[in-house]
């Protein structure tokens, strides 16, 4: 993913964010806040290595997925969204992003300009999951 205006200081944008931004790290991925978020709550669930979808393993991807859906339940505690996107990428990483959703939350700044404004600091919603997770956490 790349994001047009915002200058990466690495060739991966998953492996250029930093560890501020992480939020839990297993044997076959990593959780991090999208420094760069499409709404509040945006998360990705990342693939250790740089392996596209078809070369990490079915029990990789089904920890992934697993992890997505975790985060969901999370997400949906701390921001009661009215729903989710989740976007499966293929490279360098597989990575499943996970975005809450509301109505109406697609904004005329959205559409026009390709950018989204977003009330809250990607800080924040790492501080937020790190909460939660702690507190209802398996
Ligand atoms: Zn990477």
């Amino acid at each position: 993913m790349h994001i047009p205006g915002i200058k990466y200081n690495h060739s991966c944008f998953l492996c250029s964010i930093g560890s501020e931004y992480l939020i839990k790290s297993t044997g076959e991925y990593i959780v991090k806040v999208n420094p760069h978020p499409f709404n509040n709550g945006h998360v990705v669930v990342i693939s250790n290595e740089h392996k596209p979808l078809g070369e990490v393993t079915p029990l990789e991807l089904f920890s992934m997925l697993k992890e997505a859906a975790s985060l969901m339940r999370h997400l949906r505690h701390i921001y009661n969204p009215q729903g989710f996107n989740v976007g499966i990428v293929n490279k360098p990483h597989a990575a499943i992003h996970v975005v809450p959703r509301w109505n109406g939350d697609a904004s005329f700044v959205a559409v026009v300009f390709n950018a989204k404004p977003v009330p809250e600091l990607p800080e924040k919603t790492r501080d937020n999951l790190l909460k939660e997770l702690k507190v209802n956490g398996q």
